[in-house]
């Protein structure tokens, strides 16, 4: 932290100097610039002009009473007078006694009595001076967070604002380093030990801090930290430092610790944006594993634009039907023969200039942006309308599961809308599918199922999507009102080379066994793949190996065929010659 007895040393601030006599600035200029960066003026005049030029970085004036053009009360009024100027602190020098009472009245600071004291009794009292006037500008809250000792946000912002006005030309990296799912720690080693990591954490970053030489920490919210220091190359060492300090309560490999860094040699743009890109550089390691760090890069750059442009399109999007919806159809293995047994409606962007954006461009950007609730809607009222277009025209109800997003959850009008819409179209609830990812259960159970239940009681069918790529225990599952398991289409994508993955593909067919509801594996691309889980028991597979997703139209073709062979199926049977596809 920057806080000290004597300013620091790469932290120069700039004080101006007012002084007629030649001799005298020298002096002070001597004295001074050990510490400081200083400029000149020979009278009030010139005085005026240079705090005019270089008002934002100004930490202090010393200022002589007695010049010519004009003198130092004078430029003591009207600094006094003007909001901002106000606040720059000033030191009066003088000979006079009666004159320092007069200047004390008038708003300075202090005053130094001409001929000089001691070089360190004058550094003393311009430092004291400087102090009490930051602190003043910045002590309505709290300056430190009780925890961990770092500047609190308001603080921090404030701090680091100064120190751009002051070094112009130093080149600063803004840093956000966070926790993932730090909510774990407290949940599985009580919150006083998460308390303790925290602030051991800040302990770490106040080492490194002190390692560069200058900088400055704060703890913007529960387990994010914002750091602002002069630019490194390597932030490697910046993480160990912390790492090592973490060591001494945790194991290094049990904490997930993320590092964003933005580098701004020229700060072009403003301290809060710089912040917005180094938390969007950490954002960027949500999905990675251990701990790391990223710095943001022309390609998250070019994200971040990409992105802005989505979200601007969305509305006109939605208006023009850009969004088309797929279907993917899902068959049950069980039989004989696969026999076709619903669909997963899966929505896709026709974007007019970059063609087809995919869903995983788009959903999590919508979903941080309050855009995802429309978007689904949307898709789950086609999907409905689908199911009823269908049994028109074919006769026949094909189930259809729609995707619902985690935010979806904490809709409080969910079911009623989705009533709403089954009975509009005339349609069963039970054949009508809910596909809710199994992280959205960790990230807060207690709501969701509270959710999944009311949508059972409406008679909904609800599915765990992504099965085994969140942390879900068998406790919670049992506890967990669903009515089908959707395998994770990473185990799938190994079994045939990596048996341990076809392990864990037979560990969760036998969760699914033991809790009574299908397995459902999608992803299954080859043959192999298709034997290998038919073999362990799957029950429903989706996957290129069946079918892409496709067009309504398209899907219409499969529908058709899937009647044609379950007439033929049934012929066949009827004359005793039943046949294997
Ligand atoms: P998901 O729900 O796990 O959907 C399955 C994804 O796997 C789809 O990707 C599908 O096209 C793809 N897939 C199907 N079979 C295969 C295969 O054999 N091999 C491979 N490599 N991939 C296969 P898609 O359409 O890109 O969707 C990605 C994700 O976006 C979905 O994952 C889902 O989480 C989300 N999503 C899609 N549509 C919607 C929607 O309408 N609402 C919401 N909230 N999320 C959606
Ligand atoms: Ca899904
Ligand atoms: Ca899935």
């Amino acid at each position: 932290m920057i806080i000290s007895t004597k300013p620091d040393k790469n932290y120069r601030r700039l004080v101006l100097v007012v002084d007629d006599e030649e001799v005298n600035r020298q002096m002070l200029g001597m004295i001074l610039s050990e510490q400081y960066d200083v400029i000149y003026a020979s009278n009030g005049r010139e005085a005026l002009k240079q705090v005019g030029l270089h008002k934002e970085m100004l930490s202090l004036i010393l200022l002589d009473l007695l010049m010519p053009e004009m003198d130092g009360t004078e430029v003591l009024q009207t600094l006094h007078e003007d909001q901002d100027l106000k606040k720059i602190p000033i030191i009066i020098l003088t000979s006079e006694k009666s004159a320092e009472i007069q200047s004390l009245q008038m708003g300075a600071a202090d005053f130094l009595s001409k001929p000089y004291d001691m070089p360190e009794v004058i550094l003393a009292r311009v430092w004291h001076s400087i102090k009490m006037f930051e602190d003043a500008n910045i002590i309505q809250a709290t300056e430190n967070d009780a925890l961990t000792g770092l500047y609190t946000r308001e603080f921090f912002f404030e701090y680091a604002h100064q120190y751009d006005q002051r070094h112009p030309e130093l080149a600063m990296d803004a840093i956000v380093m966070n926790f993932n799912r730090f909510h774990l720690v407290n949940e599985l080693y009580g919150r006083s030990f998460g308390d303790r990591v925290l602030s051991i954490i800040a302990d770490g970053i106040r080492k490194v801090i002190g390692e560069i030489g200058s900088g400055i920490a704060s703890r913007y919210d529960a387990d994010t930290f914002f750091v602002y220091v002069a630019h490194r190359s390597n932030y490697g060492k910046f993480l160990d430092t912390v790492l090592e300090q973490l060591s001494k309560v945790m194991k290094a490999p049990a904490v997930r610790l993320r590092m964003g860094v933005y580098h701004d040699i020229y700060r072009s743009v403003s301290l809060l944006e710089r912040f917005g890109r180094a938390q969007q550089a950490c954002n960027s390691l949500r999905n990675q594993i251990g701990t790391g760090f990223a710095v943001y890069d022309m390609e998250m750059h070019e994200r971040e634009v990409y992105s802005a442009r989505l979200l601007e399109d969305f509305d006109t999007a939605l208006a023009q039907k850009q969004f088309k919806v797929l279907y993917q159809p899902k068959y049950n293995i069980k039989g004989d023969s696969p026999r076709l047994c619903s669909a997963e409606a899966l929505i896709s962007w026709q974007h007019p200039e970059f063609g087809r954006v995919r869903p995983d461009a788009f959903i999590p950007l919508f979903e941080d942006n309050g855009l995802i609730q429309r978007l689904d809607r949307y898709v789950w009222k086609e999907a409905a309308e689908q199911i009823r277009v269908w049994k028109s025209v074919y006769g026949v109800t094909l189930p259809i599961s729609v995707n619902v997003s985690r935010v979806d959850v904490y809709d409080p009008d969910i079911t009623e809308f989705l009533v709403e819409l089954v009975k509009e179209n005339g349609i069963d609830p039970n054949d009508y599918l809910l596909e809710i990812t199994e992280s959205a259960y960790t990230d807060n159970s207690r709501q969701i199922v509270d959710v999944v239940k009311k949508l059972r009681s409406a008679g909904f069918k609800v599915e765990m999507d992504d099965f085994g790529s969140g942390y879900s225990s068998l406790n919670m599952l049992t506890a967990l009102p669903i009515d089908a398991l959707k395998l994770d289409m990473a185990f799938i994508r190994n079994i045939s080379i990596d048996s341990r993955d076809l392990k864990m593909v037979e560990l969760v067919l036998e969760i699914a066994d033991f809790l009574g509801v299908p397995a459902i594996a999608e992803g299954v691309e080859t043959e192999e793949q298709y034997e290998l889980l038919k073999k362990a028991g799957c029950d429903v597979i989706q996957g290129y190996y069946f079918s892409r997703p496709i067009t309504r139209e398209e899907f219409g073709k499969l529908i058709l065929k899937a009647k044609e062979d379950a007439h033929g199926m049934m012929r066949d049977a009827v004359e005793g010659k039943r046949m294997k596809r």
